[in-house]
């Protein structure tokens, strides 16, 4: 039962914190330290996190063990991007610290990939202006997306990826307020006219 309520807890902060953070980042601080109160609490009953896409079990693409980890669902900036066919409506921001390891979540192959931004702040017109890399699964048939991120050197275009392997740092490139992870897990839609659809992602904690 106290599992459950913490868990309902830690959703509301982090809808709470998603929902400030672009408006008044200063109240959305009292929910991040609430936030963080809860996840040591939860991680007294559960050894790990992960994430959950329709059926399918990812772990992180950061690590929850750093000195805070805020996943944020939702965020008021996630919409369709007209310019790239893209839905971003179910992306989630993970606010963890500067410098903070990327992991692929997938193997795959790197189908889209910058490295050459380095101003970033609260600035909309930032947008799209940040450093990102986009990963092709073909098993699954889906784009994996890792944005305001510093991919390694090593990472170009058409380069192969293992799951789990580290692809750069976080980092506050273009259109961003504190440094984070923008992630999301998109389906291919073809019909006539390729579209990239985000999928709802949970967190499951075990
Ligand atoms: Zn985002």
């Amino acid at each position: 039962m106290k599992n459950f309520i913490l868990k309902t807890k830690f959703n509301f902060y982090s809808k709470k914190g998603a929902k400030l953070q672009t408006v008044d980042l200063k109240k959305a601080e009292k929910y991040f330290k609430l936030l963080d109160e809860t996840l040591i609490e939860l991680l007294k009953y559960h050894n790990t996190i992960k994430l959950k896409c329709k059926n399918q079990i990812y772990d992180l693409p950061v690590s929850f063990k750093y000195e805070y980890f805020r996943p944020f669902f939702k965020m008021a900036t996630h919409r369709k991007i007209k310019e790239v066919n893209a839905d971003d409506t179910n992306a989630v921001d993970f606010d963890i610290p500067l410098n903070s390891e990327v992991r692929s979540v997938s193997d795959g192959i790197i189908t889209a990939i910058n490295k050459n931004n380095t101003c970033g702040e609260n600035d909309p017109s930032l947008a799209g202006k940040d450093n990102y890399i986009y990963i092709y699964d073909k098993n699954q048939n889906k784009i994996y997306c890792y944005r305001h991120v510093k991919p390694l050197q090593e990472i170009n275009l058409n380069s192969q990826v293992k799951k789990n392997q580290v692809l750069g740092h976080v980092d506050n490139t273009g259109y961003s307020i504190t440094p984070h992870l923008h992630f999301v897990i998109y389906k291919i839609k073809n019909n006539g006219c390729f579209r990239l659809k985000s999928e709802k992602i949970k967190l499951f904690f075990k």
